[in-house]
């Protein structure tokens, strides 16, 4: 960090909990947020803002008139524009410093698994279970600390899964896979301007805190806003020991050691 470094993070360098050490750390990290719409809007400016060096944002949709009523990362000249885009350009119009990548797309599998392998957090700010059970996985295989948010309506809700540890619980020990389940989007069911806001700036929060080791991570906690009377519920969970995921997680991350074990040894 450099003298002008040291003054844009100095509210930052000043808490006890944080220093230069922990500063240093976020601006060598690597966050992936996947989705750019309500809850990656806050996320994506704090996470920017608060110096976190290097940041991928993908998403596939263009900025609409309708987004605008909460997605506050885009202007109104961005309508018509990529998210992941504009997100890039609001963000480095924040804090030039730092690197972003803009991925405009929606990322399958494979993707998720490549770049999730290069990221030191993921936040999950996408809109539909498809992505969300995707990028469960991949974080899951990768041991990649996942933060997860939603909103529609005046419900919100928030959890991390730190797959550093070994027996993290995943997206998959919550929330099952259900293909037949209703997608509630927000297109059809509206959603609270602000809700967003507090979820995705809680999602920011969680990211840093997981990166620095500042403070008790949501790990292992749900919790759950009603935004109409402001009234949280935590819930608190375990790993579900017949989750699909987490074993095929594990077994999975055998395997890959195992196989490294025999390229050394050959
Ligand atoms: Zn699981």
């Amino acid at each position: 960090m450099d003298d002008h470094d040291l003054l844009r993070y100095s509210r930052h360098i000043l808490l006890n909990e944080f220093g230069t050490e922990a500063q240093q750390i976020l601006l060598d990290s690597h966050a992936l947020v996947v989705g750019a719409g309500g809850l990656g809007a806050p996320a994506l400016m704090y996470l920017a803002s608060a110096g976190l060096g290097h940041i991928t944002v993908a998403d596939g949709d263009l900025v609409d008139l309708t987004n605008l009523q909460r997605q506050i990362i885009h202007r109104n000249d961005a309508v018509g524009v990529n998210k992941a885009v504009s997100a890039q350009r609001a963000m480095l119009a924040i804090n030039p410093g730092i690197r972003v990548d803009a991925m405009p797309e929606r990322l399958d599998a494979a993707a998720l698994d490549r770049l999730i392998g290069t990221a030191d957090v993921v936040l999950d700010c996408s809109d539909n279970f498809v992505t969300r059970h995707a990028v469960n996985r991949a974080c899951a295989v990768r041991r990649v600390p996942l933060v997860s948010g939603a909103a529609i309506r005046f419900d919100g809700q928030i959890t991390s899964f730190d797959f550093r540890l070994p027996d993290s619980p995943c997206y998959h020990c919550l929330f099952q896979d259900q293909p037949d389940a209703e997608e509630e989007r927000c297109a059809i069911m509206g959603v609270f301007a602000p809700l967003v806001g507090i979820i995705g700036a809680m999602q920011a929060s969680e990211a840093i805190r997981l990166l620095a080791g500042i403070g008790t991570p949501l790990t292992g906690r749900l919790l759950m806003l009603d935004a109409r009377t402001m009234a949280w519920e935590s819930v608190r969970f375990k790993r579900d020991p017949a989750c699909t995921v987490c074993s095929a997680a594990k077994n999975g991350a055998a395997a890959t050691h195992l196989k490294e074990r025999h390229h050394a040894n050959a």
